[in-house]
Parts: C-alpha cells; structure tokens; sequence
C-alpha cells in the first residue's frame, strides 16, 4: 500500500512542469547523478568509456520531455545526431536510443519521419544504430506504424516490445528479423490493454523471448530481474542460440555489479546510458520504480 503510494508520488513529480523547468537550472541533485550519466555529451562520453573499459557496451540516450513545438522536436533532433558524431569522434562502443515524441511525434508525424531519416542517415554514414524507445500505448501502433515505413529503406533501426501489452504476442509473430529490445513495460496501463498482474507480466515476457530468440531474430533482454536472466540463459543453452544473437540490457547506474559480471561470462551487456539537462523526469520514474533508490537519495542528501 505505502509501496503504491510512493509509487504513484513520484509518478505524480515526474510530470510536474515547473520542477521540470527548475532542475535544468539546479544541475543534477539529489543523487541524480547516479542514475544520469552527466549533462553534457562530454561528461555522457567519459562515462561510455569507462563503462567500455569493463567490457561493457552502451546505448546513450539524450533526455528530453515536454517537447510542445516545432523547433523543440528538432533541436532534440539535433542532440541526436550530435550524439552520433559525438560516438564516433571518441571511438566509443555505444549505439542510441530515442522516444519518438522527443522528435515531434505529437507534433506532426511528417516532421517526426524526417527528424528520424535525419538521424538514421548519420547513424548509417557511422555504421552505427538507432533504437526507438516504446512509449505508452497510445503511441504504440504509430511507433510499429513508422518503424514498419522506416525499415524499407535502413537496416540500422529498431524498436522495444513490452510484455505488459496484450497485443505483444502477436507483434513479436509479424517482427522476425526486426531487432527488438524486450522489456516488461514501464508505464501505468489500464488493464484493458495491459495484464494488471505482474506473474501474467513476467510469463509472457518469457514467452516472448523465447518465440523472438527461436525465430533467429535479434533480441535485447532487458531486465535487472535475475528470473528473467537466468531463464535467457537457460534457453539459449538449450536451443543453442549463438551469442551474438542477443544481448542484455540495463540502466546505467542499476544492478553494477550483475552487469559487469554478465560481460565478464562472456554476455553482450549493454548499459543503456541517459544524459542531459532535461533529467528530472527521468529520475523521478528511477524513484517510483524502487522504493530503496529513494532510501539511497535521501542517505544522499543527509550526508551531504
Ligand atoms: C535498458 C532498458 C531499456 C528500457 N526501455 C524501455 C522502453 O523503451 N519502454 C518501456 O516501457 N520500458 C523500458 N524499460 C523499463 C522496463 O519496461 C521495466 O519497467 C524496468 O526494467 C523494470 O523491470 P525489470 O524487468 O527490470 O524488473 P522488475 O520487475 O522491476 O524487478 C524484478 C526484480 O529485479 C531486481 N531488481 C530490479 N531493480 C533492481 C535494482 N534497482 N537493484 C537491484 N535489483 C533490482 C529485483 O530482484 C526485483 O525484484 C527499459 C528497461 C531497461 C533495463
């Protein structure tokens, strides 16, 4: 009860505008920086090669909410392409990640699909990749929709499925051969849509695994759950998925330990690496998500 509550709380903050707007001028606080890797390229990239140096790979993603206008969905646009330059200048093993509302999905889906083929022609000069971020579900059939289009003409692009959804099962049948990042779901779903419980959650999110990984297709496992890892795991064993069919995936800053341990068996663990001024939101969800990360803040703040 008191766990829902706080959850909801710090759901709550997320959205809230004006504390938005003041945290880009604080700096990170808080212990944000735990889970936010900096707030400039620069800092984002020091960190990628840190984390690259214990074998590990990244995705970094340019944090960004509330983007309203024309001009704010192409400056994020532009963040994104600097942030692929800025992967290849310093030689970094990162790709990225994006939320198409970042780039004016609630905007107009033409500017959206062009900030997209923006991006997705500096990442192929790179040889590098893109991955969309799954939003909540009222952007779920647009974001398969675009990436359905987008994928006629690269290779170097795709998307994240969430096991909380209904409808998944029958996304994963039609998406062989697309690489697909699997997560449980982060969002608060009606139970229209979503399994309101987390055993129908976690089942289907092994099932869904499984059916991606047989089909031969890419998949990124992304979870701090050990159940699920240790299912993966098993599963690739057994059927002998080669290694260089998955990957794991987790938040930077999330489970340290488990992920260099997973690099070090041998694993593809990518670290998936948030920066920026925009990051209140952001931390705000890392919060509601655990009831001990705000244990941790708030040792933080006492001890400063
Ligand atoms: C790389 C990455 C990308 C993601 N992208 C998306 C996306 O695009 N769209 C989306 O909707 N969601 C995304 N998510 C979030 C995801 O949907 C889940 O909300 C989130 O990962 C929590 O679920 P979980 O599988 O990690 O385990 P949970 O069900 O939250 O936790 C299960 C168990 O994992 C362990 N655990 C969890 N957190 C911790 C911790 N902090 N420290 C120690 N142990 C812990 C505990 O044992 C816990 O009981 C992403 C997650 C990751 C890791």
């Amino acid at each position: 009860m008191m766990e829902t509550t706080m959850k909801n709380f710090f759901l709550f903050l997320s959205q809230n505008k004006l504390m938005n707007q003041a945290a880009k001028k604080w700096g990170l606080r808080f212990g944000a920086n735990r889970f936010v890797a900096g707030e400039t390229i620069r800092e984002a990239i020091q960190k990628v090669q840190n984390l690259n140096e214990k074998g590990l790979v990244c995705t970094l993603d340019h944090l960004g909410e509330f983007v309203f206008s024309r001009e704010e969905a192409i400056e994020s646009a532009d963040y994104c392409v600097k942030t692929l330059d800025a992967i290849h200048q310093a030689g970094v093993n990162s790709n990225l990640s994006l939320k198409l509302t970042q780039i004016g999905l609630d905007i107009d889906i033409d500017l959206c699909r062009s900030n997209m083929r923006r991006i997705l022609d500096t990442a192929k000069k790179y040889g590098n990749f893109v991955r969309i971020d799954m939003e909540d579900y009222g952007h779920c059939q647009q974001t398969l929709d675009l990436l359905e289009e987008l994928r006629r003409d690269y290779d170097n692009v795709g998307t994240v499925i969430q096991a909380y959804l209904y409808r998944t099962e029958k996304d994963i049948e039609k998406m062989k051969g697309v690489s697909l990042r699997l997560v449980k779901g982060a969002y608060k779903e009606s139970p229209e849509v979503a399994y309101p419980d987390k055993k129908d959650v976690d089942e289907n999110y092994k099932k869904i695994i499984k059916m991606h990984l047989l089909s031969g297709s890419y998949t990124a496992i992304a979870s701090h759950d050990d159940q699920i890892i240790e299912y993966t795991k098993r599963l690739v064993e057994e059927y002998k998925i080669p290694r260089d069919q998955f990957e794991f995936q987790m938040l930077y800053g999330i489970r340290t330990q488990a992920q260099v341990e997973l690099a070090r068996q041998g694993y593809t663990m990518r670290v998936y690496v948030p920066y920026g001024n925009d990051w209140y939101g952001y931390f705000m969800r890392r919060l509601a998500e655990r009831p001990a990360n705000v244990a941790f803040v708030l040792k933080g703040m006492v001890s400063k």
